[in-house]
């Protein structure tokens, strides 16, 4: 035997151990913590948030105390942080079933599938800014241009996600240099949309230089939205959108006016992406925003894609893009106390996010990632990806996010998910009368499975375990009693390992403020 070993059990020159009682381990009143997030408010208040959009305020001492567990069940603090998921008592077995129901709710959105459908019409633009993500080419360069062909392919495969709100999204470059295949693209979805009666909703994302009285009259026609970009006052915007000619903003400003006009006010919407010229000009860029009109202005900070990797987006770092947010949003809410409306989209997303049940739609900052279920892109040359951000990386070299290319594999899309066979239960009678049937029948396993539409291997699985139940099992193989009772007890690890999880994050929080 090794001398540790035989010191400890002799307890030769070592300390006898001392354990605690096992009442020491229990926790002090009935109930445990379910997973959460903790932020101070102000110098006594604290707010606790969880991932199904509930919060609750609590008072410091009042925090303290729901952390170690001895809240007690009468008080106010008690009743909300129960009824909205922050704890649960020993002997409310619903508890987690309720959480999960809430969490499978606002995670919904996985299950319809594909939503928004990118179109990338041309990669043509007759603007130069300096931080283009999607390396857009000179005017002239046709074969930048997306094919009727691929068009018509892209269509198909957006009518078979199963979302009931599509969303059809017309970029470029500058997809009015290649107007007829937008028209096209809208015209043809229509026409498929009388057979698959979607909620169908088109976005041209445009610059706005190129828009004519035949283009509104179009979208006025096809219920089309505008969505444009605009960097601020007229110098700032000239600046960082240039085009031959000048006169950017100026373009910009009138199709804003004109599509207002002619499609009804909330028809356009405008983006903004800060450079390191905007950086001291944050107010300047919101109050143009004001004296257009919007009541909405996005924050973006400049993302590291296409030309902006090349001249801009070293020049500031994130001290220096927080500076300028909390700035803007300082702004933004003394707009709003004035009296005049305007909500910053980031935060609202932000806030949807933590306090709303359903989160946000926005296809960006979700959890499991929107990848491929919250967007489509497809691109001028027939590949297509699963985000916007993809298509962009592509163009830079990185293939990572590039799916199958229409041309070779067709129904790749489909197999992978769209079309694959939903999960369906089966009560434990249905499970039994199978069995019995494929033991008396003489037909193989294989036709029994066919006949009840099941699985060949669902069924073989149903009747190893039927045999295992009856004890006739190999040697080893767990009984159902026996599985259950093993998932049973590896849940209750689970949640003691999330308890602690949560304990050493509360700890965390703790020790940081006393600091
Ligand atoms: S950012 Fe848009 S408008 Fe500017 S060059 Fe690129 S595609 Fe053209």
């Amino acid at each position: 035997m090794p001398s540790l070993a035989r010191a400890f059990l002799l307890g030769n020159d070592m300390a006898p151990p001392v354990f605690q009682p096992r009442s020491a381990y229990a926790p002090r009143t009935g109930y445990h913590l379910l997973p959460l997030r903790l932020g101070r408010l102000d110098e006594s208040i604290y707010i606790v948030t969880n991932d199904v959009g509930e919060y609750v305020r609590l008072e410091r001492d009042e925090l303290v105390a729901f952390v170690e567990r001895r809240l007690a069940p009468d008080t106010n603090a008690y009743k909300s942080l129960k009824s909205r998921h922050f704890l649960y008592e020993d002997d409310a077995s619903v508890a987690f079933d309720l959480l999960a129901l809430k969490y499978r709710s606002r995670a919904e959105r996985i299950a319809e599938f594909t939503g928004l459908h990118i179109f990338v019409v041309t990669l043509r633009c007759d603007h130069s800014c300096q931080y283009c993500q999607v390396s857009r080419q000179s005017e002239d360069s046709a074969q930048y241009d997306m094919t009727v062909a691929h068009a018509d392919k892209a269509l198909d495969l957006v009518f078979r996600s199963p979302n009931e709100r599509i969303k059809i999204e017309l970029q470029g470059g500058e997809p009015l240099l290649n107007f007829p295949l937008v028209r096209r693209i809208v015209e043809r979805a229509q026409e498929l949309n009388q057979h698959h009666r979607r909620d169908l909703q088109f976005v041209i994302t445009s610059n706005l230089s190129r828009l004519s009285e035949d283009v509104l009259l179009f979208c006025k026609e096809h219920d089309v939205y505008l969505s444009t970009s605009l960097d601020g006052p007229a110098d700032l915007h000239d600046a960082q959108r240039p085009t031959r000619g000048g006169g950017s903003h100026q373009k910009t400003v009138e199709g804003i006016h004109r599509t207002r006009e002619v499609l009804g006010p909330h028809r356009v919407s405008a983006l903004m992406t800060t450079t390191p010229r905007s950086l001291h000009r944050v107010h300047e860029i919101i109050d143009e925003y004001v004296r257009l009109g919007f009541h909405g202005i996005f924050l973006r900070n400049l993302s590291p894609y296409g030309f902006a990797t090349r001249s801009l987006v070293k020049r500031y770092g994130v001290d220096d893009w927080l500076d300028f947010y909390k700035r803007g949003l300082s702004h933004i809410l003394r707009i709003n106390a004035g009296g005049y409306l305007l909500r910053e989209d980031y935060t609202t997303i932000l806030l949807q996010k933590m306090f709303a049940p359903l989160g946000s739609p926005y296809v960006d900052l979700q959890s499991p990632a929107g990848i491929g279920i919250g967007a489509l892109v497809y691109n001028y040359d027939g590949a297509v990806y699963a985000s916007d951000e993809g298509r962009m990386l592509a163009e830079m070299g990185d293939q990572t996010l590039v799916l199958p290319r229409f041309r070779r594999h067709p129904r790749r899309h489909q197999e992978a998910g769209m079309g694959r066979r939903k999960r369906r239960a089966f009560t434990p009678e249905f499970k039994a009368e199978a069995v019995r049937l494929a033991k008396a029948s003489d037909r193989s396993i294989g036709q029994v499975a066919k006949d009840l539409d099941l699985t060949e291997t669902a069924l073989r699985d149903w009747i190893k375990r039927a045999d295992t139940d009856a004890g006739h099992g190999p040697p080893g193989a767990l009984t159902t009693p026996e599985r259950e009772e093993l998932q049973r007890l590896r849940r209750d690890v689970k949640r003691l390992e999330m308890e602690r999880e949560i304990l050493k994050k509360a700890a965390a929080f703790f020790a940081k403020e006393n600091e």
